[in-house]
């Protein structure tokens, strides 16, 4: 079986003021997007039962060539009926081969030999059929590995116009506003420490999950029992809901940051 690793580890922790005046709803001290990566059987199994259990909202971000979507369609589609996310995570999930450590990648799926207007083919596609399982148009993305320069340059530029959001590379948020994390092996006052942080600096913490007891760079169904548990116990501290929601709030409220590009110079 071929491993999909996804998105390399990136954290990103400074101070964030809140001199600009932003605040969460209902006095949220931070939020938290919850996202599950590569269509894994362990989510399904093991992660969408303890969010529903607690009442948690989460973000999924869908390889459509993977078998398990196709196996298990309907749990998918029932998932985004509840109120989770469905993300684009692209169709094939390319990735650089020739970065350090991704000696996996195959030829066919080598970011180094993809175009730019390859990757806009692939992620619209990628949209149109998410549009088929859940009905819905407003649509985040999670990026493959993190890598995005292809054969011509970077593809990002020309596939953000069709998301609110692209985790990892969004354009309005202060330095330090986020932080994001790739657990794997973490236990669960580990992730918990990762949320506390973001609510020490009002920001944002993204906990990008890809198996859950099982699957690949997995944490224990049990670790992430326990962080779901003390999302759902402190509300009042966390606001957790899909990446969708938080970033068209941060989207509507947010002041431009100092070193933003606007929209309109691209
Ligand atoms: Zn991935």
């Amino acid at each position: 079986m071929t491993r999909i690793f996804c998105f390399v580890l990136l954290t990103v922790l400074a101070q964030m003021s809140r001199a600009d005046g932003f605040v969460w709803p209902n006095g949220a001290r931070g939020a938290v997007s919850l996202s599950y990566d590569d269509t894994l059987n362990s989510q399904l199994d093991n992660a969408v039962p303890v969010l529903d259990k607690h009442g948690i909202k989460a973000s999924f971000y869908l390889i459509l060539s993977s078998p398990v979507l196709f196996d298990r369609l309907d749990e998918w589609r029932a998932l985004a009926k509840s109120g989770h996310e469905l993300g684009n995570h692209t169709i094939y999930h390319p990735c650089s081969a020739s970065r350090p450590g991704n000696d996996w990648v195959r030829p066919h799926n080598d970011m180094d030999k993809r175009t730019v207007e390859q990757m806009l083919d692939e992620v619209r596609t990628a949209n149109t059929f998410l549009k088929a399982i859940d009905g819905r148009t407003e649509r985040t993305m999670t990026l493959p590995c993190g890598d995005v320069v292809t054969s011509d340059g970077s593809y990002v530029p020309a596939v953000k116009n069709m998301f609110v959001a692209i985790k990892g590379a969004e354009e309005n948020l202060p330095a330090g506003f986020s932080i994001y994390d790739v657990p794997s092996g973490l236990s669960g006052k580990e992730l918990i420490a990762i949320v506390q942080r973001a609510a020490k600096n009002g920001g944002m913490a993204n906990i990008i999950f890809h198996g859950i007891g099982g699957d690949h760079l997995s944490v224990s169904a049990e670790a992430h029992q326990e962080l779901v548990a003390y999302l759902s116990a402190n509300r009042q501290t966390y606001w957790t809901d899909t990446y969708l929601n938080i970033m068209k709030y941060v989207r509507d409220r947010m002041p431009r940051a100092k070193n933003q590009t606007p929209l309109s110079a691209n």
